[in-house]
């Protein structure tokens, strides 16, 4: 069947968000929202219910993409967790791909451990001979109270066993860890325990952002009752340190350098750990300047 290029453009509905390391991606939307949307400290995608779009709709995307995206060689599936979609659909989905966009090498999505959970190792296998070379796990916290705390929906046993499977299956791993969200009290158990699941896990990529308080989110109404206390600035820092002390990775990137971030930091473990916990005890000692505040964003 032959197949006309959908002439309006790409069909994106609502807030659209992709990893900072996608920018320059192919951005297709396969889902909309995220099929979990329970998370406290997340206002991403409250206004979405979440759906598998039509097979119709992401065709007449990839086709638009074929004729006007040619330069582009990554390609990101968006919404929150394209990896929940059924086997067969996905497969469809990579195929089409591959079909009309030849030029794409590695395709990503972000994941969780519901999702990874749903897979078989040879369904991963299978994705990853699909050009799937990429998938981006929130995992926030390593510490199983903070998770319960911030509604999950998972633990920091599963989320190692699944993070593990996704690069036993040859898939690169990065994954995103939250500083601030355990608040003020239990800030640095969580930098330990979270530094340890990393540990255990060996992702390719760490990015430690630092949380925001979004207006609107479960997390924000408990900051305003009076429930919920971020650490300062320089706990945030004791936050960071404490977790790269902790985090033995065989060689991945550990990443700070987030917006939302008070000091840039990109080491690559083992051999940068020392300097990254040098700098950081730098700008504790005021010899390394921070970020203003007003420069900070999500
Ligand atoms: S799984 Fe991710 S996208 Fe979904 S609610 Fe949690 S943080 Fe937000």
């Amino acid at each position: 069947m032959e197949c006309e290029a959908a002439s309006d453009g790409m069909h994106y509905e609502g807030t659209c968000i992709r990893p900072p390391s996608e920018a320059m991606s192919i951005l297709l939307q396969v889902t909309t929202g995220c099929s979990h949307n329970k998370c406290t400290f997340c206002g991403t995608y409250k206004d979405k219910r979440f759906r598998i779009k039509d097979n119709d709709m992401i065709l007449s995307d990839i086709l638009f993409a074929s004729k006007y995206m040619k330069r582009q060689d990554r390609l990101f599936l968006m919404d929150g967790d394209a990896l929940i979609i059924p086997q067969k659909r996905l497969l469809w989905i990579l195929e089409q791909i591959e079909t009309h966009l030849p030029w794409v090498r590695r395709v990503g999505a972000y994941a969780n451990a519901k999702s990874i959970s749903m897979k078989t190792p040879e369904q991963l296998a299978e994705l990853k001979e699909h050009r799937l070379g990429i998938l981006y796990l929130g995992v926030e916290s390593g510490d199983d109270r903070v998770l319960e705390a911030i509604c999950k929906g998972t633990s920091a046993d599963k989320l190692v066993e699944m993070g593990r499977k996704v690069r036993e299956a040859g898939i690169k791993l990065s994954v995103t860890v939250l500083l601030g969200i355990a608040g003020k009290e239990r800030s640095l158990e969580h930098a330990r325990a979270t530094g340890e699941v990393l540990s255990r896990m060996d992702p390719n990529y760490v990015g430690a952002l630092t949380v925001m308080l979004i207006p609107g989110t479960p997390l924000h109404d408990d900051y305003l009752a009076g429930k919920f206390e971020l650490p300062s600035q320089r706990g945030l820092l004791l936050e960071l340190r404490e977790m790269i002390a902790h985090t033995n990775l065989s060689r991945g990137l550990f990443f700070s350098n987030h917006a939302s971030n008070y000091l840039p930091i990109k080491a690559r473990l083992p051999a940068g750990k020392q300097q990254a916990l040098d700098l950081i005890d730098g700008a504790l000692e005021g010899d390394v300047p921070l970020k203003p505040e007003w420069l900070r964003a999500l």
